[in-house]
Order: structure tokens, then sequence, then C-alpha cells
């Protein structure tokens, strides 16, 4: 049975096209907005096994404020990470 009481929240990254559980901010911790709206965040995909870090945009405008190479500046794309609800990809209610 289900516990119920699960407090993480699924992200849901435009363009990506991926589902991110909740980790938060790769570099300070923090979490992802919670609105509908969703928060501007940076992904960059890594490594041969493919692997994402997100980054909240204050840390990602950080990280890019850094990048002097366009060869790294390649693997950061600017992405909407938008909360799903519960943690699931329930459809909306009418
Ligand atoms: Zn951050």
């Amino acid at each position: 049975m289900d516990q119920g009481q699960s407090q993480t929240h699924d992200y849901l990254i435009i363009n990506r096209v991926q589902l991110l559980n909740d980790s938060g901010c790769s570099a300070c911790g923090g979490a992802f907005s919670q609105s509908p709206a969703g928060d501007k965040a940076l992904v960059v995909t890594i490594g041969e096994g493919g692997r994402t870090f997100i980054f909240c945009g204050g840390c990602g405008d950080n990280i890019m404020g850094r990048v002097t190479s366009d060869e790294v500046r390649r693997h950061y794309v600017w992405d909407w990470a938008v909360p799903l609800r519960d943690g699931r990809a329930a459809p909306p209610s009418a």
C-alpha cells in the first residue's frame, strides 16, 4: 500500500522532456518553484551515461557567468522546471 505521505515533487523539464524527482538545485540545494508556472532552470548533461544536473536560475546565471569556452557552454541548456502535482502526472480535474 502507498504511504500517501510523500512530500517529494516531480518536475517536468521542458524542452528536454524529462522527469526529475525532487533533488533540488545541484549547486545550492534550493528547491524549485512549486507554482504551476515553474522556474527557469539550467540543465547540463555530461558523461557517457548522460547524467543530468539541474541548477536554479540564480546558480545557473552564476555558472554561465564563469563559463568562458563555447565548447563547455554547449553542454548547458536553459529550460523550465515545472512541478507535477503530488509527484504524479494526474490529469487536471475539470
Ligand atoms: Zn541554486
